[in-house]
């Protein structure tokens, strides 16, 4: 089985850097597919409130007979609950959900910067409280802007261990992921094969023939070398073995180069842009 390295984050804690996310996952066939997940050997999932499927990643790490302290789970304060009130009664029910009485990392999902007065910096010191309670082990955000985390570095106490932003060869988000970087903040990449959209690019596809690997591979080990942390969704076992072995090979020299050129910035984007979203469930 392949060996998956471990991050470690500016609070000193660390991270799978390799696990399985589950947006867009039906909340009925969530369980069974993080089950699958374990058994393949991925040790980290990746989920949200807004996905509606914590319930089933808490039952399929229950059921697995690991230790809870061998699986890494991520959750994300939804849209809806950035009033601080309103994200510890959030946090509570995702806690509840899952089944457990801590999460290893809760992010903020969204800034959200044209709603609730722009003030993602209380929510943030919600979080806080979290991590200070030992409920969160570690805290982070999601789809902020360089002056989003600007603002939270110049009125909160604690960086944010990870920011978790859309980065996949089309859209590599380089201004964010370079403050990241130069802040200790770490990137995990969401959408690392863009939702399979760079998998026919020749650039890829050539790079894949040539190592005798897959093209998700490829652009996963991509991800890999450059330090991200990534967790691709697949509800197909084959693939989900395919993704986890990412630790037996190297890209050759070029390679980087190669992929790093098919950058199309904001084009490349598949989501919505964090400046101007502002969706809230109903
Ligand atoms: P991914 O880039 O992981 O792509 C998933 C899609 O690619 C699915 O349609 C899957 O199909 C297909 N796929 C997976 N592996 C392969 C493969 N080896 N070969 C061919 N096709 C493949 O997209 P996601 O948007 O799901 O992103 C991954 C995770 O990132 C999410 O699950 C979530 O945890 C997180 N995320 C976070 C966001 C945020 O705002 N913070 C936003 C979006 C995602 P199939 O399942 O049919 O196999």
């Amino acid at each position: 089985m392949s060996t998956v390295p471990t991050i470690e984050l500016n609070d000193g804690n660390t991270i799978p850097q390799l696990g399985f996310g589950v947006f867009q996952i039906d909340p009925g066939e969530t369980a069974e597919a993080v089950a699958e997940a374990l058994r393949v050997g991925y040790r980290h999932i990746d989920t949200a409130e807004m996905y509606g499927n914590e319930e089933g990643v808490g039952e399929a790490i229950r059921a697995s007979g690991l230790d809870r302290s061998e699986v890494y789970v991520t959750s994300k304060l939804n849209n809806g609950y950035h009033e601080p009130d309103d994200a510890r009664r959030a946090f509570e029910g995702t806690l509840e959900a899952l089944g457990f009485d801590y999460v290893d990392l809760f992010l903020i999902h969204w800034p959200l910067p044209t709603l609730y007065d722009g003030d993602y910096v209380s929510t943030w010191k919600t979080l806080e409280e979290f991590k200070a309670e030992g409920r969160s082990r570690s805290i982070g955000v999601s789809n902020f802007e360089a002056a989003h985390l600007e603002r939270l570095a110049a009125e909160a106490d604690v960086v944010p261990a990870v920011n978790q932003i859309e980065l996949h060869p089309y859209l590599q988000n380089r201004e964010v992921d370079s403050y990241g970087r130069e802040h200790g903040i770490a990137t995990q990449a969401w959408s690392p094969i863009a939702q399979g959209a760079v998998l026919d690019d020749p650039v890829i596809t050539e790079i894949a023939e040539r190592l005798g690997r897959t093209p998700a591979q490829v652009v996963l080990r991509w991800h890999i070398e450059r330090g991200n942390i990534v967790f691709p969704k697949s509800t197909t076992p084959e693939r989900m073995r395919e993704n986890f072995e990412l630790f037996d090979f190297e890209l050759e020299p070029g390679d980087h180069e190669a992929i790093d050129a098919l950058d199309r910035g904001e084009e490349g984007r598949t989501g919505p842009h964090p400046d101007s979203f502002a969706y809230v469930p109903g």
